[in-house]
């Protein structure tokens, strides 16, 4: 018996149980075989303004409820998700293309983000002020802004859409989901499922998988008061204009283009294998994707030597099926999309060292060399397996080579001298910075977010949670009225 097993979630949305779509239907396909994997609900505009009232009416009731009935939802959610794993990391290998190791890397940060947003119910929701006249209480409050739309995208769609979920529900929230088409069972079916048989009351929770429309509409309705969007930078910009007319609260993270800069004084075994996993994990379709590796010039060559070694021997093929280190990039689009800032870059003077060639929607990990500033490899979020390597003179011109973007998402540092990285990790514009570690991380509890066209400075994790999702009220309270000099 599975989470999908006995639901009737086949052409359906979840919306106050599963309802036909006005939208019609859509179908998940695995991008491996093409084959088509589940038939789902499509969302349309009609079905987002129905979802959006049904949770405006909903959400007073469950803000009421207490904080340990909330975070017993969210508790059972968590130990629901621990019994069915499987069912969920399969289904991202399946619709997603994803490792069977990314997969349940990405459930087990999903399993982090339910249990620390069980947390948050129960903790102090405020503070008692000090009072500026004898017998009058003056509180200061955190109350739930009502309707929280997430929307997310494909790439690793159940952390993407939980991180915004759980914590919106946490502290009081209504949610509509809408998540991405091509991930419309993992990231929404699943998601829908979870929290149903967890308990969560009608109303509370809708999952609507759709495309652009859908999006649109939910940015726009009345009844939404926050949108919280991940994406790419160019969709983001939409997002926050059309949220952004009706006042709503937006919380956007968006692409980035990451430095992994590559001191003369790092462990090139360590440097190479923190550079190879950074790029090359799930295809390189991460927000965090090591995009730009940028390498002092003494020891330029021995790094592309080695990076381009690992790439030649990680396999490349169907991940549920076959024993590889890399499935399928999502779509054609997409590799077409990393085959032309490939050969655009090529034709520019920079050098193939491994792969950069593809079949199907298997593209093979590339490493460039050669790599300048005005190359689309460098100045393109790439999204795909390609690692671009820059050469440069010094530590002054790594920490400028590396802000020579208008991302600003994540950086790391490779080197033997903790002083020398963190000399470079102040200097760096990005949300986050690591200095002995490649760019791929992610705590439930760190602030998460970027700088510049990676997000608009909001954050998710445990504290960051509740300045996104509530909003404060100051109450102040007397035994007795008293007049004015009016
Ligand atoms: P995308 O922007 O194309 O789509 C994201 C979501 O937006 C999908 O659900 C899509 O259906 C929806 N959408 C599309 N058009 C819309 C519109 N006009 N209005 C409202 N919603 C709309 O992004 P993608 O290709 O699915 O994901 C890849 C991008 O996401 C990359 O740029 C990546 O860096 C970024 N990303 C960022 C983070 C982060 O935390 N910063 C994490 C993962 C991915």
């Amino acid at each position: 018996m599975t989470l999908l097993d006995g639901a009737d979630w086949d052409s359906k949305i979840f919306s106050s149980g599963w309802v036909p779509a006005r939208g019609g239907t859509l179908t998940s396909t695995e991008p491996a075989t093409g084959a088509t994997l589940a038939t789902v609900g499509s969302a349309n505009g009609a079905d987002v303004a129905a979802a959006a009232a049904s949770a405006r009416a909903a959400q007073p009731d469950w803000a009421a409820r207490t904080g340990p009935e909330r975070a017993a939802v969210l508790r059972k959610a968590a130990r629901l998700l621990e019994d069915n794993h499987e069912e969920f990391e399969n289904w991202l290998v399946r619709e997603g293309g994803s490792i069977p190791g990314k997969a349940a890397f990405e459930v087990q940060l999903v399993l982090g983000e339910l249990w620390e947003a069980a947390a948050l119910p129960t903790q102090p929701w405020g503070a008692l002020l000090p009072a500026s006249e004898p017998g009058r209480q003056s509180i200061a409050r955190r109350l739930p802004l009502g309707v929280v739309g997430v929307i997310s995208p494909w790439n690793f769609p159940q952390i993407l859409s939980v991180r915004a979920v759980a914590p919106a529900l946490a502290l009081g929230n209504a949610v509509v989901l809408k998540p991405d088409a091509q991930t419309a069972v993992s990231g929404g079916v699943l998601i829908a499922r979870l929290f149903a048989e967890a308990g969560i009351p009608d109303g509370v929770l809708h999952v609507l998988p759709g495309g652009a429309e859908a999006g649109g509409a939910l940015c726009e309705d009345p009844n939404v008061a926050m949108i919280s969007f991940t994406g790419s930078t160019a969709v983001g910009r939409k997002v926050g204009e059309a949220a952004g007319r009706t006042l709503k609260r937006i919380s956007l993270e968006l692409g980035g283009n990451n430095a992994l800069i590559i001191l003369d004084d790092a462990d090139l075994d360590v440097a190479s294998s923190a550079g190879a996993w950074g790029t090359f994990l799930h295809q390189g379709q991460v927000c965090m994707t090591a995009g730009r590796h940028i390498v002092l010039e003494s020891v330029a060559e021995q790094y592309l030597d080695r990076l381009a070694k690992r790439a030649a021997n990680l396999p490349v093929g169907d991940p549920n099926t076959e024993q590889v280190a890399l499935g399928p990039l999502i779509n054609a689009r997409q590799v077409a999309n990393v085959d032309r800032i490939v050969s655009d870059s090529v034709k520019a003077g920079a050098e193939v060292r491994a792969g950069g060639t593809f079949d199907r929607l298997y593209y093979a990990p590339t490493v460039l060399a050669g790599v300048t500033r005005d190359m689309p490899a460098f100045r393109e979020e790439i999204f795909g397996p390609v690692a671009p390597v820059t050469v440069v003179r010094d530590d002054e011109e790594a920490v400028r080579v590396a802000n020579d973007t208008e991302y600003g998402l994540v950086a790391a540092i490779q080197t033997g001298s903790l002083d020398r990285g963190r000399a470079i990790a102040d200097r760096l514009r990005t949300g986050i910075v690591h200095v002995n570690d490649q760019t791929l991380n992610n705590d439930a509890y760190a602030p998460f977010g970027g700088t510049g066209a990676s997000g608009n400075g909001a954050r998710f994790g445990t504290q960051s949670s509740w300045d996104e999702f509530t909003q404060w009220q100051w109450v102040t309270q007397r035994e007795q009225a008293h007049g004015f000099p009016f």
